[in-house]
């Protein structure tokens, strides 16, 4: 079927599908490019939004996921066990960097793996409440959506939500919220509303995601574990965007030092086949009871092959390494796009998580959102899939597959620039 076609057939059945503005079906996939359903070739910056490190359809995973279907597509877990959950279980229990020694819980989707970990903190210290930060972003379930700083779009019209979650501001001295300042806004929720005694957990993106891609510095990451030792709270690091070696660590946490107790992941787990999970260290993980964690598809076969083989390809083709060496070159585009246009700012990256600002004025670093949403749009035309965040709308990040070719690389940057270009009329010389 054309684009055309399938674009009638998602207005009149897919639920809210009028609203979304993507019109391009994805047909087949390959590493960084993907080709619609018109046959056109479109570059993707976006990743599938982070679940694509290693590319579409690595072959080693294609053909991982191909040889369990032959053996077993689906049991439960809780019901009848097999090979892919435990092996899973024992290779992130060994590259995590949590406390002690980890064990692990599969889920599907990040939200289920924050909803777990919350579960999980809240049996463990026997108290309710958790912490999160303005600008974070851990899903779309109702804990998760109540988690949220970043509210719109997502919560407005669903009503009340959870109680028992409480906000301290996240570090971005871009924006004006320095480090000292968030500590002392932390400390005040703890003192005002969430009383430590009640207060099972922080739950903290060691890297913003949604919220603008502003990673929080090893000394704040540190103070929040000193705050949570100090009063009997788990830290719960939520990499579900920065885990996988977007950052060009496994975890973004691993470069403060820090360990928390829990590291939620989800993305880039399994080059796209759905899963997430929760790690942590044993006391914590074994603290309820008997069948109170798990679900129908937790951790289903199919994924677990292929997470395994997502892991196998990370030692193989060096990938860690690969995600800084894209950052450093992102970062020196960034630069010279800076110095090249008004409206380009703050331009940053760790590793490969990498983003820049779109502004209207750079001395006040005033947020232009529409240059972002449009920019997005002409990209598109263009034939690259680009996406924004931020609290404010104008952040553009990158999340290209780490593996991307240099010639689409480049053939990506340069339609950035071009488009850039377009749209506000000044030289891209780079
Ligand atoms: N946490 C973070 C940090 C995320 O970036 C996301 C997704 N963008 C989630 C949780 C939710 O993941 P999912 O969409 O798989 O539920």
């Amino acid at each position: 079927m054309t684009n055309a076609e399938l674009n009638e057939l998602k207005k009149r059945y897919v639920a809210n599908g009028a609203a979304s503005p993507a019109t391009q079906f994805a047909d087949r996939a390959e590493n960084a490019v993907i080709w619609d359903a018109d046959g056109n070739r479109i570059i993707d910056f976006a990743g599938g939004i982070g679940v694509l490190n290693i590319g579409h359809r690595h072959p080693k995973v294609v053909e991982a996921v191909k040889a369990q279907l032959d053996k077993v597509m689906h049991t439960c877990q809780t019901v009848m066990p097999y090979e892919g959950y435990v092996k899973v279980a024992e290779k992130l229990s060994q590259v995590t960097p949590v406390r002690g020694h980890a064990k692990v819980m599969l889920a599907n989707s990040g939200a289920e793996a924050l909803e777990n970990a919350v579960k999980i903190a809240r049996a463990a210290t026997g108290k309710n409440n958790v912490i999160c930060f303005d600008g974070g972003y851990h899903g779309r379930t109702f804990m998760t959506m109540a988690m949220n700083g970043k509210v719109a779009p997502y919560a407005g019209d669903f009503g009340s939500m959870p109680g028992n979650v409480f906000r301290a501001p996240y570090p971005v001295p871009y924006h004006g919220v320095s480090e000292d300042e968030a500590l002392r806004g932390l400390k005040m929720t703890l003192k005002t509303d969430a009383n430590p005694r009640d207060t099972a957990a922080i739950v903290i993106e060691p890297v913003l995601g949604e919220g603008g891609f502003y990673p929080a510095s090893a000394s704040f990451l540190k103070a929040i574990r000193e705050i949570c030792d100090e009063h009997g709270m788990l830290m719960i690091a939520d990499e579900v965007q920065s885990g996988f070696g977007r950052t060009g660590k496994m975890f973004a946490i691993e470069h403060s030092g820090v360990e928390p107790d829990i590291i939620t992941m989800a993305k880039s787990m399994a080059d796209g086949m759905p899963i997430s999970a929760i790690v942590g260290t044993d006391v914590h993980m074994d603290a309820s009871g008997p069948n109170s964690l798990g679900g129908t598809y937790t951790g289903s076969p199919v994924s677990c092959a292929a997470t395994l083989a997502v892991l196998e390809v990370f030692e193989e083709e060096n990938i860690l390494e690969r995600s800084m060496a894209l950052g450093e070159k992102l970062g020196k585009r960034f630069a010279q796009w800076q110095q090249d246009f008004d409206c380009v700012d703050n331009g940053r990256h760790l590793g490969s998580m990498a983003a820049l600002d779109l502004v209207s004025d750079k001395a006040n670093h005033t947020p232009n959102a529409d240059l972002a949403a449009a920019l997005c749009k002409r990209a598109r035309e263009k034939g690259l899939v680009l996406l924004s965040c931020g609290l404010f709308g104008n952040t553009i990040r990158f999340l290209m597959p780490v593996t991307i070719e240099d010639e689409i690389l480049e053939e990506g940057l340069a339609i950035v620039e071009e488009s850039l270009k377009e749209l506000v009329g000044q030289p891209a010389t780079a």
